[in-house]
């Protein structure tokens, strides 16, 4: 057994739903990222992460990882997926700047190689792999130091500013529903939700 170089807490895995290794490198490039900007995790919604997976790829196991570290979660609107279908994240706070961090390309490899990913390869679920076989390629993520895991670089210049949120809600016309201002649309002087609004104007052709 590989020594281990770093912990992730048991709430991560209860919150995942599985131990797989892409959830841990999450975790683990969070981590880094937060290090080498030196920033704490994220209470509010001042930190952003945003992180270059997709939705239709495996290992977006990833982010739950990322969001668990950094504190950057999708609920609070400062986890943003670019769909990249990458595995990379780019954490950025206004003042302190924006870093960077991928995976080696050589670790997602040496990863694959794992007995884990011939159960998953099979169609066996993430949570039906025994145990002992996902600890075994979780060991292997948790055995690495940073710099074995993960190259980064600074990003010059980034800049984002986010979407002014509003906290103001009107009732939709049609469902009686409340729903946020900004996402009311007009139609015939009504004030509708978007989804009463596709009906109306689906009745109108
Ligand atoms: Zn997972
Ligand atoms: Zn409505």
């Amino acid at each position: 057994m590989n020594k281990k170089n770093h912990e992730i807490p048991e709430w991560a895995f209860e919150f995942h739903g599985h131990r797989c290794p892409a959830m841990p490198l999450g975790y683990l490039a969070g981590m880094y990222a937060m290090q080498l900007l030196g920033v704490e995790k994220e209470k509010d919604t001042n930190t952003f992460v945003f992180s270059e997976t997709g939705d239709e790829h495996h290992q977006g196991c990833f982010d739950d990882g990322v969001q668990i570290a950094t504190g950057c979660t999708y609920g609070k609107g400062n986890y943003k997926r670019l769909q990249y279908g990458k595995i990379a994240i780019v954490l950025y706070k206004p003042g302190k700047g924006a870093v960077r961090v991928k995976p080696k390309p050589e670790i997602l490899d040496s990863c694959s190689t794992f007995e884990f990913f011939k159960y998953r390869k099979s169609g066996i679920p993430a949570s039906q792999v025994p145990r002992e076989v996902a600890d075994e390629v979780i060991g292997y993520v948790l055995s690495k130091d940073f710099e074995e895991l993960f190259t980064y670089e600074f990003v010059k210049n980034f800049e984002f500013s986010p979407e002014k949120k509003t906290m103001l809600r009107i009732k939709c016309d049609d469902c009686g529903e409340p729903t946020y201002e900004n996402y009311i649309k007009i139609f015939n002087g009504k004030k509708l939700c978007p989804r009463c609004y596709e009906i109306e104007r689906g009745r109108r052709k």
